[in-house]
C-alpha cells in the first residue's frame, strides 16, 4: 500500500532487494539511453526528424556533436561527477560536488550548458558552491543529473530529500522553478524504484501542477521544447502517459526534437525506475558505451546500498 501525500515517502511494498537492485540500475542506464538516443536529434524540428530518420528509435551518435555511436552527453556525465562526489564523501556536500564538477569540466565535455558552465567558472574564481538566486533561468540543467539525489536519499526524510536537492541543483542552477521541478522528477524516480504504478506517478507530477501552473501539460503537444524546465518536463510528462513502454515512451518523446538528449535522460530515469531493467531494448543497451554502462550499473547499486531504505534507517 502507498501513502500518496506527495511530502511523504512512499511507504515501500515487500519489494525484494533483487528488484530495487534491478530497477535502479535501470533508472541509470535509462538515463544513459535516453541521453545517447536523443543526442542524435537535439535542435531538430519533429519534421526535420522525420526527414533525416523517420522515426528516430535506434542509437546511431552523430548529431550537432558528432556522437560517436553510443557515446552519452553532459546529462549522463554530470549525473556520474555528482555521484561520485556524493560516494567519496559519504553525503551530499555543496563544495565535493562543486569540486566533481569542476574535474569534469576539465575533461573537455563534448557538450556543456552555460549555465552549469557559467557556475563551475564562479566556484574555480571564487570558491562559492551556490550560485546567486536567478529568477529568470529555470534551465533544465540541474534536472538531468538529479538521479543520483533520488538513489541515495531513497528513504529518507522528505525535508531532506528536498534539502539535497537544492545543494547540488545550487552549484550551478539556484531557481524555485527549477527546484520545485527537479524535486518532482526526484519523486517520481522514487515511486517508481519503489513499485508505484502509473497512478502514483501521475499524482506526482499533479501535485507539481498544483504547486506551480505553469507546468500544466495538459494542453498544447509539446514539441521543440527548449532548455527551460517547464518545457522539458511538459514533453517528458506528455510521452510517459500516453505510453505503456519504457521503449515507446523514450522514442514518442526524442522524436520531439528541441533539447532531446535531455528530455529522453529525464523521462529515462522515470521509465527506467518504473519499468524495470528487462523492459529496456538490448539493442540500446547492447550499443551504450561499455564504460559508460558499467559506471551507471555500479553508481546505482553503491548509492541505493547507502540510502537510508536500505539501511533500514
Ligand atoms: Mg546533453
Amino acid at each position: 500500500m502507498f501513502v500518496l501525500d506527495p511530502r511523504t515517502e512512499f511507504i515501500p511494498t515487500d519489494l525484494p532487494a533483487g528488484t530495487l537492485y534491478d530497477r535502479a540500475a535501470a533508472a541509470y542506464l535509462g538515463l544513459a539511453v535516453g541521453d545517447a538516443l536523443g543526442a542524435t536529434v537535439e535542435f531538430l524540428t519533429p519534421r526535420e526528424i522525420l526527414s533525416q530518420y523517420g522515426e528516430h528509435r535506434d542509437i546511431v551518435g552523430g548529431g550537432w556533436l558528432g556522437l560517436r555511436k553510443g557515446r552519452v552527453t553532459d546529462d549522463t556525465e554530470m549525473s556520474l561527477a555528482l555521484g561520485r562526489s556524493i560516494l567519496a564523501t559519504g553525503g551530499v556536500n555543496a563544495g565535493a560536488i562543486a569540486h566533481a564538477f569542476s574535474e569534469w569540466m576539465r575533461t573537455k565535455p563534448v557538450d556543456i550548458g552555460n549555465t552549469v558552465r557559467r557556475g563551475i567558472s564562479l566556484y574555480r574564481q571564487t570558491g562559492a558552491t551556490e550560485v546567486a538566486r536567478h529568477d529568470y533561468d529555470a534551465g533544465n540543467g540541474a534536472c538531468m543529473r538529479c538521479l543520483p539525489i533520488a538513489l541515495y536519499t531513497l528513504g529518507a526524510d522528505p525535508d531532506a530529500v528536498e534539502q539535497a536537492n537544492r545543494i547540488q541543483a545550487h552549484v550551478t542552477h539556484h531557481n524555485a522553478l527549477s527546484d520545485a521541478g527537479t524535486l518532482a522528477v526526484i519523486r517520481m524516480v522514487q515511486a517508481g524504484l519503489l513499485g508505484g504504478d502509473r497512478g502514483h506517478l501521475k499524482e506526482l507530477a499533479e501535485a507539481l501542477v498544483a504547486e506551480d501552473e505553469r507546468y500544466r501539460y495538459d494542453r498544447r503537444r509539446m514539441e521543440n521544447p527548449g532548455g527551460y524546465l517547464v518545457e522539458t518536463l511538459r514533453a517528458v510528462f506528455q510521452a510517459l502517459f500516453a505510453t505503456d513502454s519504457f521503449e515507446s515512451a523514450l522514442v514518442e518523446v526524442v522524436n520531439r526534437g528541441g533539447d532531446a538528449d535531455t528530455t529522453g535522460a529525464i523521462l529515462g530515469m522515470i521509465a527506467g525506475a518504473h519499468y524495470g531493467l528487462d523492459a529496456i531494448p538490448r539493442r540500446w543497451l547492447n550499443v551504450l558505451d561499455k564504460e559508460t554502462a558499467r559506471d551507471c550499473k555500479a553508481q546505482a547499486i553503491a548509492l541505493l546500498r547507502a540510502s537510508p531504505h536500505m539501511s533500514g534507517a
